[in-house]
């Protein structure tokens, strides 16, 4: 049994854009509201945060999140990683040093920008408690088997992560302008498959909607949700037009399995 949540579902700006009046950013519904994309999925006992928005504090408070055992990156781009330094209540919480796992490019973006994390004790100064630990293939955190995939976005290396348990699979991919074949083999046939669908425009490191859904249809999963939106896409109407088995995801969504 694993639960996922989505605690954010938008682009790297969110929803609604600072200064916009369009329809969707001054929409009453509340799906059109999308926090940074972020998941924490919990099996076991054991809560995965897969990547820190800079929304994360307020994510974990909209949604009740009250327990953090390891945190995986995907990437280092700041709609990722900026809410890194909230992961310090959990080490209260908890009373225990955090492991977050990212592949080598993103730890040294992460050690460089939270410099402080590694730097000797300062009396009085309140920082996290990390264990950086280094993703080099398949890894298992309790009941949890992780698989990274590798994906395209921009020029430095970007992963997404598949999770099984118990003989049923998620697969969460957030930004993602190409998927390779060889990670297309990895999550063929999937239970549930989040992935990158940005807007209709054509963009330079995400997939449109249509690029989405063609790459979704080849994976094949029983059901399929579409992440990283902007506040070109409205939830309603767009979630109406989709094939059967895809759906726009939205913030707050559970997912059982
Ligand atoms: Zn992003
Ligand atoms: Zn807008
Ligand atoms: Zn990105």
């Amino acid at each position: 049994m694993m639960q996922a949540r989505l605690l954010g579902t938008g682009t790297s700006s969110g929803v609604p854009l600072i200064g916009c009046d369009c329809a969707v950013c001054s929409s009453s519904d509340a799906r059109n509201r999308r926090r940074r994309t972020c998941l924490h999925l919990e099996a076991g006992g054991v809560h995965l945060q897969v990547d820190t928005p800079p929304d994360f504090r307020e994510q974990a408070l909209a949604f009740k999140v009250e327990r953090v055992d390891a945190v995986l990156f995907t990437h280092a781009h700041a709609d990722h990683i900026f809410g890194f330094d909230d992961i310090r209540r959990f080490n209260t919480i908890q009373d225990c040093v955090i492991p977050a796992y990212a592949d080598e490019s993103t730890l040294a973006d992460l050690k460089r920008i939270f410099d402080y994390i590694s730097m000797d004790k300062i009396p009085g100064f309140y920082r996290p408690q990390i264990d950086f630990k280094r993703i080099d293939g398949p890894f298992r955190l309790g009941e949890i088997e992780i698989t990274p995939l590798k994906v395209e976005h921009g020029p430095k290396p970007t992963f997404g992560f598949r999770f099984d348990v118990d003989g049923r699979s998620l697969a969460y991919v957030p930004d993602c302008k190409v998927m390779p074949d060889a990670t297309l083999e990895l999550v063929r046939g999937v239970d549930v498959m989040l992935l990158d669908a940005l807007r209709y425009r054509s963009h330079m490191t995400h997939m449109t909607i249509d690029e989405s859904v063609a790459v979704l249809q080849q994976i094949g999963a029983k059901q399929s949700y579409l992440v990283h939106l902007c506040h070109d896409v409205d939830h309603a109407s767009q979630d109406a037009k989709l094939p059967d088995g895809i759906n726009v995801a939205y913030d707050g969504m559970l997912i059982g399995l």
